[in-house]
Parts: C-alpha cells; sequence; structure tokens
C-alpha cells in the first residue's frame, strides 16, 4: 500500500446563487472537471452563510433533472425538498438526501418554512453523482438519510468519529445504495484528533473542511471551507485536526464513459440531451406544482 498525496488544496471560488436561497461555491465543475472528479459531477458547497427571517421561503422552484442523482448534505439550516414521483421531506442538520433523477424527475428545493420564518445560518452542500449509461434510464428514486441511520465508527484516543454514508469504514457500512462504489462520510475530529483512510488508488478522492482546520498526511494544512484533491497515486492517507473539526470525504470509482452535460441533464451523447429537451417541454418528466 502506498500514500495518496495531496495534489492540490483550492479555496472557494466567487460564489453565486441557486434561486434565491442557495449561495453556493461551485468547485465541481468550475474548477475540478467532471473526468477529473468521475462519478461526482458536480460540487456546490454552501458556505456557512446567514439569511434573514422571512415568511416566504427561498430556494429554486420547479427543475427538471435526468441522468444523474442529487446528493444533498445539510449542516447547518434546513431544506424542504418536494418532487414529480410524490416524495418528499425536510432535510435536517446532519441529514442527507440521495435523490436519482435518473429517467427523468421535476423538483423544488427551499428553506423549510419555520426554519426559514426565524432565518439563521445554512451550510450545505449538493453533489451530482453521475450514473453509468446503463442505468441513466433507470426509474426515480428518492433515498432519505437520518443522521441516526448512518453508522458512526469511534476513532482511537478521544479522536472524534467518522459517520458513514454511503461504502463503508473499517468495516461499517453507510445506509445509502449507490450504482457505483462510492465512499462518503464525515469525519468529525476532536483537537489533536486523527483518522486514516484507505480506497483504492484508481479512485478519485476529495476533502471538504466543512468546518476547523487540519493536517492532511502530516504536512498540507486545510482551514474552513478548503477542497482538497487528492492524487491517484496510492491508497492511504491520514487526517489530523488542528483544531475541532468536520471533513466531508468522498472517494468514487470512475465512470470510465463519454459525458454530454448541459444544463440540468447528464447524459452521454448529444442525441440524448437533445431527447432530454424534447421529453422535457412534451410533459414527459411528469408535472410538479410550483
Ligand atoms: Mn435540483
Amino acid at each position: 500500500m502506498n500514500i495518496k498525496n495531496v495534489e492540490s488544496v483550492i479555496k472557494p471560488p466567487h460564489y453565486h446563487f441557486v434561486g434565491d436561497g442557495f449561495r453556493v461555491h461551485n468547485f465541481i465543475p468550475a474548477v475540478v472537471s467532471m473526468e477529473r472528479m468521475s462519478p461526482v459531477i458536480l460540487l456546490d458547497y454552501g458556505a456557512k452563510f446567514y439569511f434573514s427571517p422571512t415568511d416566504k421561503p427561498r430556494g429554486v422552484g420547479v427543475h427538471p433533472h435526468r441522468g444523474f442523482e442529487t446528493v444533498t448534505i445539510a449542516y447547518k439550516g434546513k431544506v424542504e425538498h418536494h418532487d414529480s414521483t410524490g416524495a418528499g421531506g425536510i432535510i435536517e442538520e446532519g441529514d442527507v438526501q440521495w435523490m436519482t433523477a435518473a429517467s427523468g424527475i421535476l423538483h423544488k428545493e427551499f428553506h423549510e418554512k419555520e426554519w426559514a420564518k426565524k432565518g439563521g445560518d445554512l451550510q450545505m452542500v449538493q453533489l451530482w453523482v453521475n450514473l453509468p449509461a446503463k442505468d441513466k434510464m433507470s426509474a426515480p428514486k428518492y433515498q432519505p438519510i437520518t443522521n441516526s441511520m448512518m453508522p458512526k465508527f469511534l476513532l482511537q484516543g478521544n479522536s472524534g468519529t467518522v459517520e458513514i454514508i454511503s461504502g463503508s469504514y473499517n468495516s461499517l457500512q453507510g445506509p445509502a445504495h449507490t450504482f457505483t462504489p462510492i465512499n462518503l462520510m464525515n469525519a468529525k475530529l476532536n483537537k489533536n484528533g486523527k483518522a486514516e483512510f484507505s480506497f483504492p488508488v484508481s479512485n478519485n478522492t476529495f476533502l471538504l473542511v466543512i468546518e476547523g482546520e487540519i493536517k492532511v498526511n502530516q504536512s498540507t494544512v486545510a482551514t474552513e471551507n478548503d477542497f482538497v484533491l487528492m492524487k491517484n497515486d496510492g491508497e492511504i492517507f491520514n487526517l489530523e485536526a488542528i483544531n475541532d473539526s468536520v471533513i466531508l470525504i468522498l472517494s468514487g470509482e470512475p465512470i470510465n464513459e463519454p459525458i454530454a452535460s448541459h444544463g440540468p441533464f447528464v447524459m452521454n451523447t448529444r442525441e440524448e440531451i437533445v431527447q432530454a429537451y424534447n421529453d422535457f417541454s412534451s410533459g414527459k418528466f411528469g408535472y410538479l406544482e410550483d
């Protein structure tokens, strides 16, 4: 086994708003390409930001997706979701929503009504996880993953815990079903806490520092809101918390297929993108009230 080294530490790029509710820094694909980070094709990071109280929840209205999954992780605040399959729910602090758009879905994403009335800090991550060609037109699905469903691995010596969303860590298995192998977890490290990770060398791997300040492989320092891109040169890396820290860790097996992406659709060919627009405008994605 070899060390997996750091390729680069990337500061958050300038933010943009998705609708009026999500103030996000786009790391993927704006800074790191879809091909480099496959199977992750988008990472919007909503760094901690205060939203003032309102009776009209902020967010993003009805829009379609096809060909991939959206994974929403709420660290602070509450996000409410509804989709055209009739599914919906509230993503509370610490929860994850894993939505498989696949053949096509309409959904809307807003701050939860009661939370919006009080206002507060929102901090969240949205990932788009690509699907292999054979699964792109499978049925849509919705996995609400509450924090209590995630197994927590207790690290040695009061170092903290690793909570597993998908894939595995030290033989503990996360609850989310994925189409391709994806390890997704939060390391919650106490000051001076340490954790070691091992993933296949060919996996694409990143860290996102949600809170605190860490050292990767004893040397590289990354602080809150930094994205750390790991090389594909080895399996093992370790983290050490300089302060109490929360780190989102993703390591996934790349999907080596052509990517054709336009707006909310990610397919394999231009023809499939045209088809997606045709199907959307002819109402094949179903119906969802504004
Ligand atoms: Mn969406």
